[in-house]
């Protein structure tokens, strides 16, 4: 395990924003987990928050006087095994290197994810998905370590025990929880389903660089899309010409992206933050952005959609102040 003080955050989180930590630990394996909590332990921080690769946080500009644990491998072997139809992985693996190695073992079932940044235990956690496949779906149990300021429990979740909904489990509610190694059940493919496996695999990262501005760090989709029908409804009052779009294609769902579009969000500014071009429900830091221009536009835009709608779109990403 490797221990910073004052560590610049904007370094190492997917945004390229934050101020900097009192104290960083990198953990690239389950050992230096524990050592990280014996650490915790000693140093009683004001304020203690896991990060793996950042790909869903906004950190503040400000002086985080706390501890920031990451959870990332290392550039050495994958820490992931297989036993016939399973997949075990240390939870600071990507989950792209967990399909890939089990694409490599003739092992498929998680290709919706193809491209999705992030970490196994993030994902765990968020119960991540994408074109139609989440997280829950493959996911037999989980080892997660249950702390406080005295003591750690090692526990093995199954399934069930993480209640998982839509981005959401209960080490989301919990905050003193880490999941450190996580199990799919994979399905064995022929040589057929194989190369279609590949192929999704392969289409969605194309998907994603052809919708998403993969070119600049951002924290993927910032709002959540509105599916509440009361909501949903509000929204066809002020737009009733996209009601047959939302029945037919829209599977009941107004996105963020139509709507920040619609609103001439579309390439909106603030310092160095812009809403892309290429989708509106993502905000591209274009080098040197701060929190605070972002913010400033999540802002922006919630007060815009209330004015509109009698609505205020719920932010996906996390938020760190
Ligand atoms: C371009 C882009 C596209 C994206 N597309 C999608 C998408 O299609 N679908 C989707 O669901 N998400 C998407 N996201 C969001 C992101 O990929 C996920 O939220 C991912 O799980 C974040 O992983 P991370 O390792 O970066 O976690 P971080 O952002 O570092 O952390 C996220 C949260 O998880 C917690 N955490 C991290 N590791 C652990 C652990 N081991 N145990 C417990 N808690 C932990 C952190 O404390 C934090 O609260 C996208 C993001 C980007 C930038």
């Amino acid at each position: 395990m490797q221990i910073h003080s004052d560590f610049d955050l904007s370094s190492v989180l997917w945004f390229r924003i934050g101020g900097k930590a009192r104290y960083f630990l990198q953990c690239k394996n389950r050992d230096d987990i524990f050592k990280a909590l014996d650490y915790f332990e000693k140093q009683h921080p004001n304020r203690l928050l896991l990060c793996g690769q950042g790909s869903n946080l906004i950190f503040a500009d400000d002086y985080f006087d706390g501890m920031v644990i990451q959870i990332l491998a290392g550039d050495e072997k994958l820490q992931v095994s297989f036993t016939e139809e399973l997949a075990t992985a240390f939870a600071g693996e990507q989950l792209d290197s967990l399909i890939q190695l089990s694409l490599h073992n003739k092992l498929i079932g998680l290709e919706w994810a193809g491209g999705l940044p992030g970490t196994v235990g993030a994902g765990v956690r968020g119960n991540v998905g994408a074109f139609g496949g989440e997280v829950k779906d493959r996911l037999v149990a989980a080892e997660v370590l249950e702390f406080d300021d005295k003591n750690v429990d090692v526990i093995e979740m199954k399934n069930e025990d993480f209640h998982f909904s839509y981005r959401h489990s209960v080490v989301k509610e919990k905050k003193n929880m880490i999941v450190t190694k996580a199990q799919f059940e994979l399905s064995p493919a022929n040589t057929e389903e194989l190369v279609k496996a590949r192929s999704t695999y392969a289409a969605n990262i194309d998907y994603r660089k052809t919708h998403h501005p993969l070119e600049y760090p951002n924290c993927g989709s910032v709002f959540k899309n509105i599916k509440n029908p009361e909501d949903v409804e509000k929204i066809l009052k002020v737009w009733p010409d996209i009601k047959n779009l939302v029945e037919e294609k829209w599977y009941g769902k107004v996105s963020m992206g139509y709507i920040n579009t619609r609103l001439g969000f579309k390439g909106y500014t603030i310092g160095n933050a812009k809403v892309s071009e290429k989708h509106a429900n993502f905000i591209n830091n274009l080098g040197g952005a701060t929190a605070q221009d972002v913010l400033t536009i999540i802002k922006h835009i919630q007060d815009m959609v209330e004015e509109t709608f009698a609505i205020v779109p719920e932010v996906e990403v996390e938020i760190v102040s």
